[in-house]
């Protein structure tokens, strides 16, 4: 008998209503902090900079919340995404395991990012919003928002770190294509950015500082720009559940329950989406699948941060949040090809593994890029370099049922293809990636510069 390698559902299967583990968390997620008075912050506080209906999906504890139809219509042009059987590298790997992986690289951008990026701006725009700001670093968050402004009529200006803006062009042409303006950041334009050109005219920026200049744009536009966030805050991880919920009704036409669930965690979002309903599964059935989130061990978060209170951003504008940390003033190493190198994570996605509920590993980028090689030559895509490390640990899982000789059936997020991500791969074919590991030290210098809360 041939075995089934794809399960398609059709668009009448599309999730209708996006699902929000914090109705079942069995303790609640701790509050969100004001900075100055050290209060939890209300909806007020956070109305110079969002709209309203997502302000609200921030807060909410409902279990369930419809999609609207114009959103669902733009999911349609790409959703449902395959589940897909990689029998391949079950062979290649010679594994009594089945692996099976979620495919969001087949979006318009390439990943997961434009399931929030289109519900974002569509809200925005039914409330008025005249633009949106944000940030972007290698450029993936900032080509789905631009294509999903598009979409909704709604123009976007991306704040690029502007060593990316001149090393990684193509993603900033996808932006222009999909017509957003992409601005390299420090930019003249802001007090955030121009503090940091005095200092040094031909800085390289980071993401800190990108932030600092798009939420800046948005708080001084008196309501008329809003600004938009790829990852981190809780309707994000909604938004992104519609991964997860997919998976579920494709592993159930599969006639599989999953042993391991496996993705990378950057700011947490693809993890989230993809793991939130397999998480409630656990909580109010008791289920025991093992759900493994995997990070760089040069930027790791969940295995070495502290979990405390921080600011979100390096310029400290943002409210705290508690998530292991590895301090706001934390910057990987350049060497880092990897991705995922945000200091902090999801409070959803921390709450979660201080609650034991999922495991969290950190990988080294070699054998990241070696397992994504291998995917490659035997599946035939390309990974994104942050996918990877959910490609490696799915991997490692594999060659453990092996050397157990069990039938394990594993289950991983692959979030984005790398299809703008070939430097990375040439590096490490030309053998140039160094194997980072973030000292005791380090991580201490950076953590020393936490808000003190009691
Ligand atoms: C942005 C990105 C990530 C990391 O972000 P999360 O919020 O942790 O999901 C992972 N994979 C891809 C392909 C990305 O573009």
């Amino acid at each position: 008998m041939t075995e089934q390698h794809k399960f398609f559902l059709s668009e009448n299967d599309i999730p209708t209503a996006w699902y929000n583990i914090l109705a079942d968390f069995p303790e609640p997620l701790p509050p969100v902090i004001h900075p100055g008075t050290l209060q939890p912050i209300g909806p007020d506080d956070l109305a110079p900079l969002f709209p309203m209906s997502l302000i609200m999906q921030e807060v909410s504890t409902d279990r369930w919340i419809d999609i609207p139809q114009p959103v669902l219509d733009v999911y349609r042009m790409w959703r449902p995404t395959p589940l897909i059987r990689a029998i391949r590298l079950e062979q290649a790997l010679n594994t009594p395991a089945r692996i099976y992986f979620k495919y969001e690289g087949v979006s318009p951008s390439g990943s997961h990012k434009p399931n929030t990026a289109v519900a974002q701006a569509y809200y925005n725009k039914i409330e008025g919003t005249k633009a949106l700001t944000t940030e972007t670093g290698a450029g993936q968050w900032g080509s789905a928002l631009a294509m999903a402004g598009k979409m909704f009529d709604i123009p976007v200006e991306v704040y690029m770190v502007k060593i990316s803006y001149h090393q990684k062009p193509y993603r900033r042409s996808l932006m222009s294509i999909f017509g957003a303006e992409v601005i390299p950041s420090p930019s003249e334009r802001t007090q955030a950015g121009r503090a940091v050109l005095e200092k040094d005219p031909d800085s390289p920026g980071s993401l800190g500082v990108a932030i600092s200049e798009a939420v800046e744009v948005a708080a001084t536009s008196g309501g008329a720009k809003k600004y938009a966030l790829g990852s981190v805050l809780n309707h994000v991880m909604l938004h992104q559940s519609v991964i997860g919920l997919e998976t579920q009704k494709q592993l159930e036409m599969a006639g599989e329950e999953p042993d391991v669930m496996i993705g990378c965690i950057g700011g947490g979002s693809n993890f989230a989406g993809f793991v939130s309903p397999f998480v409630r599964e656990k909580i109010v059935d008791g289920k025991q699948t093992r759900i493994i989130a995997v990070e760089p061990a040069a930027a790791p978060s969940l295995t070495k941060g502290k979990y405390v209170y921080d600011f979100g951003d390096t310029g400290e504008m943002t409210p705290l949040m508690k998530m292991y940390t590895l301090g706001h003033s934390f910057i990987p190493a350049p060497i880092h090809a990897g991705g995922l190198r945000y200091h902090g994570m999801a409070p959803i996605v921390c709450h979660m593994y201080d609650l034991g509920l999922i495991e969290a590993r950190a990988l080294h980028q070699n054998p990241v890029f070696e397992g994504a090689v291998l995917f490659a030559q035997t599946e035939g895509i390309v990974p994104a370099p942050e996918s990877a490390h959910a490609v490696r640990a799915a991997i490692d899982e594999a060659v453990a049922a092996r050397e157990a000789g069990e039938e394990k059936v594993i289950v991983f997020n692959l979030s984005g293809h790398g299809h703008f991500d070939m430097s990375a791969y040439d590096a490490y074919l030309a053998g140039k990636l160094v194997d980072y590991e973030l000292s005791e030290e380090e991580i201490d210098k950076a953590l020393a510069n936490l808000p003190q809360i009691a």
